[in-house]
């Protein structure tokens, strides 16, 4: 029998993920069905018990379910149980479901991919939402030498620091004490560039050769990119090798077969333009 994998979110519509993995299956091979399910908002846990007990073996969870997805798993990696929050199930051979978070480590292989520096640098972060909480582990895992969190909301920035202080020295601030500092990258974890938003900035923090990337990705440059542009960045990403980034580590958690990032990266950057 074919192997069932789906997505879980509400809205789904516009999920890229089965896209991606059926990409991901013809490159390496791989027999498996990969489908999206919109789930009604309190309906994840049924959901996903129907999913595993009709012999489903991974699903993938997005908005507004990765906090349900982190109670519903059985098991917990690591890096899940840092964040808070699961992107990833995994049906085991020994028929225990195991919860990952691979939305960091998939953002940190895309730097990677991009051929930017990790260790040693100074990194600021805006945000300390979910996405946030997802990439402090993998990020700090690359022995940054500084990472800065900066947030609207300055309680949850100095919330994320405290609980990630073990991993390296991170430091929460709030936009107006960023004064001052210089940055070699600078990560946009906000959704201000969903509204079009850019959160305040002070306009010298950015080093000669810094880097900028976006968590958000779209057919244009996003506000932020936009700024890092005019205020002199060497390099501006956004975050679409992100989504192929945790895509694979998913599909490698699965099947243990690490599929090509860049003819999908390139694929999707291809149909983003076409819809401009
Ligand atoms: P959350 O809602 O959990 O957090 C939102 C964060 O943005 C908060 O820190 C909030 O501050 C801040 N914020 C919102 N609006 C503004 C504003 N106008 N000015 C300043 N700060 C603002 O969202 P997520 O963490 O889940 O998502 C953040 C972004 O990351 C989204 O754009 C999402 O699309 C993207 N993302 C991309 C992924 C990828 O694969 N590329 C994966 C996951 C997320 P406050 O605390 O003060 O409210």
């Amino acid at each position: 029998m074919t192997d069932q994998y789906a997505v879980f979110g509400n809205p789904i519509n516009h999920s890229k993920s089965p896209t991606i993995h059926r990409q991901f299956a013809e490159q390496s091979g791989q027999n498996l069905h990969y489908a999206k399910q919109l789930v009604a908002v309190d309906e994840f846990v049924k959901c996903a018990q129907d999913f595993f007990a009709q012999g489903g073996k991974g699903l993938n969870v997005t908005v507004p379910f990765k906090i349900d997805a982190f109670s519903f798993a059985q098991q917990l990696t690591q890096r899940a149980q840092r964040a808070g929050a699961v992107n990833t199930l995994a049906m085991q051979n020994d028929g225990v479901i195991l919860g990952d978070n691979t939305d960091g480590i998939g953002m940190v292989h895309d730097m990677h991919n991009l051929d930017w520096e990790l260790e040693g640098k100074r990194i600021l972060i805006l945000g300390a939402g979910g996405a946030v909480r997802g990439i402090l582990q993998p990020l700090l895992a690359e022995h940054p030498e500084l990472v800065v969190i900066a947030n609207r909301t300055f309680s949850k920035a100095e919330e994320l620091a405290a609980h990630f202080h073990d991993l390296g020295d991170v430091r929460a601030k709030t936009f107006e004490q960023l004064h001052g500092d210089k940055f070699d990258i600078v990560i946009n974890g906000t959704s201000a560039s969903l509204s079009n938003d850019l959160p305040p900035l002070p306009d010298n923090v950015l080093n000669q050769t810094a880097c900028c990337y976006d968590l958000m990705y779209g057919s244009e440059p996003t506000v932020f990119m936009k700024w890092a542009q005019q205020h002199g960045a060497a390099k501006i990403a956004d975050g679409l090798g992100m989504l192929v980034g945790q895509a694979a580590e998913a599909f490698y958690v699965w099947r243990h077969i690490r599929p090509e990032v860049v003819p999908v990266i390139t694929m999707l950057r291809r149909q983003l333009a076409e819809k401009k």
